[in-house]
């Protein structure tokens, strides 16, 4: 009996924002609206997403001690996400500055802060959380270094699951180890390292697969998704909403297809049960603000 469904390794962001009527040029200084700050980072959004949903989460992430740090913390405990395992500390809180438009055009500098700060020791000293975990995800907001310790940290019976955002080339030993890889097409191709690679998805995900992993899934955003095994390539249908803002629905879509898994469901159905989550969570507003309960995905 595992203490988790879902061991989430990775960053948590407060997202600064402000509107503004242009992002300024250089040099230039605008008035904006009020500043909001809402919880977020791709770690982040996967825990609460999949909290949300009912499952038992536990996240492994590094926050500043600082006031973002507490308001993050805050934020996936209301959530109902374990914290046991976010250290605080070493950096300022990781903070995505965004400014945006009227169009929606947004301006967007990351600092890292803590999230640079998660180490391969932190990994080590936290390997009872994997031991306790049924599924363990992980994103590329944090070092590769730290990444590449996760998985030479899972249990033999674990499964593990990676979006590799911001992408970047993986390491032979890390795409070996994913079950699934999920990708959208901006992913996909930088994994692929060819821009000339075709408009096919199904193509990209067969290129995907024979890098290493057992398993990959290519987002589409309103098409839907595929996914892609040695059983073959599958489209995964999508579900016709009225999408409001899109921020988030990939790491809600992981969080969801990571928990069903986890619960033995076949990928095709996991995936397609993810692809309600995500589309639930474009009907409205934010990243975290924005995800679903499970009744509301039964609801749909
Ligand atoms: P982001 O980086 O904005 O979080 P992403 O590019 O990683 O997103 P998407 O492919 O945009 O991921 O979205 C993930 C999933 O959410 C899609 O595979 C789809 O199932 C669902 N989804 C996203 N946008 C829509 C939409 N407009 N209508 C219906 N479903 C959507």
């Amino acid at each position: 009996m595992n203490d988790y469904d879902l061991l989430v390794v990775g960053s948590a962001n407060a997202d600064l924002v402000i509107g503004v009527e242009r992002r300024p040029g250089p040099g230039e200084t605008v008035l904006g609206s009020d500043l909001a700050v809402h919880p977020g980072g791709k770690g982040g959004n996967q825990a609460v997403a999949a909290a949300r949903l009912g499952a038992r989460t536990a996240l492994l992430a590094r926050v500043g001690d600082d006031a973002h740090g507490r308001l993050l913390l805050d934020a996936q405990r209301a959530a109902g996400v374990d914290t046991v395992g976010v250290l605080v500390g070493g950096a300022p809180t990781g903070v995505a500055l965004i400014t945006v438009d009227p169009s929606g055009d947004n301006s967007i500098v990351v600092s890292p802060g803590a999230n640079g700060r998660l180490t391969p020791d932190d990994i080590r000293a936290a390997v009872s959380l994997f031991h306790a975990s049924r599924v363990v995800s992980a994103q590329l907001e944090i070092p590769l270094e730290t990444v590449v310790e996760v998985v030479r940290n899972l249990p033999p019976d674990s499964r593990f699951v990676l979006n590799p955002s911001p992408p970047r080339p993986l390491p032979t030993e890390v795409l070996a180890a994913c079950d699934p890889l999920i990708v959208n097409e901006h992913e996909a191709k930088v994994l692929l390292g060819d821009a000339r690679v075709s408009e096919e998805p199904e193509d990209w995900a067969r290129l995907l697969l024979a890098k290493g992993p057992r398993s990959v899934v290519v987002t589409l955003g309103a098409a839907g998704a595929l996914v892609a095994s040695s059983d073959g390539v599958a489209r995964v249908p999508s579900v016709k909403v009225e999408a409001v803002d899109t921020t988030g629905a990939g790491d809600a879509f992981t969080a969801a297809l990571a928990w069903r898994l986890g619960a033995g469901e076949p990928l095709a159905e996991a995936a397609a049960y993810a692809a309600r989550v995500g589309a639930v969570a474009v009907t409205r507003a934010g990243a975290q603000e924005s995800y679903p309960t499970a009744a509301e995905v039964a609801a749909l």
